[in-house]
């Protein structure tokens, strides 16, 4: 194409390649896009791929149970497979052959019938698709029917029960469809089948949910996955120093992926929160942990440097601090500043803990000033300190405590056993009861 030519006017040349010639042709299709050289599928103007996709594609009708076919109770293998199965897309001997491909043998290896394999034999007549219908009925109660997979799912559909109950019954049918044609090759057992179908439904609900064990019936799948409220843990954190130590060292170490950046911060203070040293300095962007490593030894170089020892030192990352502290084996990539670290760490005797982030604030808010600053910078004076993380410092100073919110796991186990200790409790109110009865029964003899 030459640069004075048209864009929209150029017609590829015959004898060029094929994907100068499908480029050419697809132009043609996004020509209708513009008016007057402004791209008219946004109001803005502005281009979107996403816009364009979805006229080329034109519009198309939503299915009725896609919200089972995708809900994220299935594993995503099982969402493709069930998808698949319902579009009647499975990759069955049946299909290859109509298709056009040879298969030297069409039977179904699932059973014995000599039937052809195809989606309606696999769902309906088959005795492998019968024992799996019945396996499931069986745990979960339901009467679905042995159909083709669309029907089956409009049916789900159409019960007259909690949403979160539907999604699990599509998940069990995703992960018997995928079990099935998984082992077409190697036929085994239908118990085999069932259980490792059950299993694998367990393990996607125990990843969203904190929770699994093969052991669960339907109705205690059902009941905790409806009734699933995450709770909240929350911790008071302090910053705060032993009075043996006349001073204490916190640092931190952050990167921005996004940035390709990376920072070190650091402070030093008295044990009453009076500032000795603050600094932040840009570092190079690496990895999270490369970054903990080189600000704690920045903080100890300075201090070393001060000739200041019995201290204290107080950074985010446990690994790190395990490192230092010679509990944890050291990867060769950090091996070099681990030693660094720990030179300075006897030398002047200092005493490494791990502590929490939010009593670690001042560091933390040092650490991500990188993007403000092309060399590193000293604080000697509260004042100085950018407003990140002079805040942090006076609240530290008062002594008010930062609460640490975490989202609280739970295991199944814990279910069960909350409800084990109701029954026993029961059983010892009635035991007692019992006793006292008998007591008075004794009195009154
Ligand atoms: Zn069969």
């Amino acid at each position: 194409m030459k640069e004075d030519e048209n864009f929209w006017d150029y017609t590829a040349p015959t004898d060029c390649s094929w994907y100068w010639k499908r480029l050419n042709k697809l132009k043609l299709d996004m020509r209708r896009w513009y008016n007057a050289d402004r791209y008219n599928l946004t109001p803005s103007g502005k281009q979107s791929i996403a816009k364009g996709y979805y006229d080329m594609i034109g519009a198309g009708q939503a299915m009725e149970t896609s919200t089972l076919t995708w809900s994220k109770i299935l594993q995503p293998k099982h969402r493709f497979i069930l998808w698949l199965a319902a579009q009647r897309k499975l990759l069955t001997r049946g299909r290859l052959e109509s298709m056009g491909i040879e298969c030297a043998n069409t039977e179904c290896e699932l059973c014995d019938m000599h039937a052809h394999e195809d989606s309606n034999h696999l769902f309906k007549d088959c005795t492998w698709a019968v024992g799996m219908c019945q396996a499931m009925n069986d745990w979960t109660k339901l009467q679905l029917p042995k159909t083709n997979i669309v029907d089956v799912l409009k049916l789900i559909k159409q019960k007259h029960c909690p949403r979160m109950k539907k999604e699990i019954v599509a998940a069990v049918l995703g992960a018997m469809i995928y079990h099935g044609m998984k082992h077409q090759t190697t036929p085994l057992f239908v118990e085999h089948w069932t259980l490792e179908m059950l299993f694998q439904v367990k393990i996607t609900l125990g990843k969203i949910f904190s929770i699994v064990n093969e052991g669960w019936n339907w109705e205690l799948v059902c009941d905790i996955a409806i009734n699933y409220r995450q709770s909240i843990t929350s911790k008071l954190v302090l910053w705060e120093c032993a009075e043996q130590y006349s001073f204490i060292l916190n640092t931190n170490g952050s990167c921005s992926p996004s940035l390709s950046k990376a920072g070190a911060g650091g402070i030093v203070r008295k044990i009453n929160g009076d500032l000795i040293m603050a600094s932040a300095k840009p570092l190079q962007f690496l990895t999270n942990k490369s970054s903990e490593i080189q600000a704690a030894l920045h903080g100890l170089k300075w201090c070393h440097q001060k000739n200041l020892s019995d201290f204290l030192i107080q950074l985010n990352s446990l690994f790190v601090a395990q490192m230092i502290q010679g509990k944890s084996k050291v990867p060769w990539t950090y091996q070099k500043l681990i030693e660094e670290n720990k030179k300075i760490v006897t030398q002047r005797n200092v005493k490494v803990i791990r502590c929490y982030r939010e009593a670690n604030m001042v560091a933390d808010a040092l650490s991500k000033f990188f993007n403000n600053l092309a060399q590193e910078k000293f604080y000697y004076q509260e004042g100085d300190l950018p407003a990140e993380a002079l805040g942090p410092l006076r609240m530290d100073k008062m002594g008010i405590p930062s609460f640490r919110i975490r989202p609280a796991k739970h295991t199944g186990r814990a279910v069960e056993k909350e409800k084990q200790q109701k029954l026993k409790g029961k059983s010892e109110d009635k035991g007692a009861e019992n006793e006292q009865s008998n007591n008075h029964n004794e009195g009154k003899d």
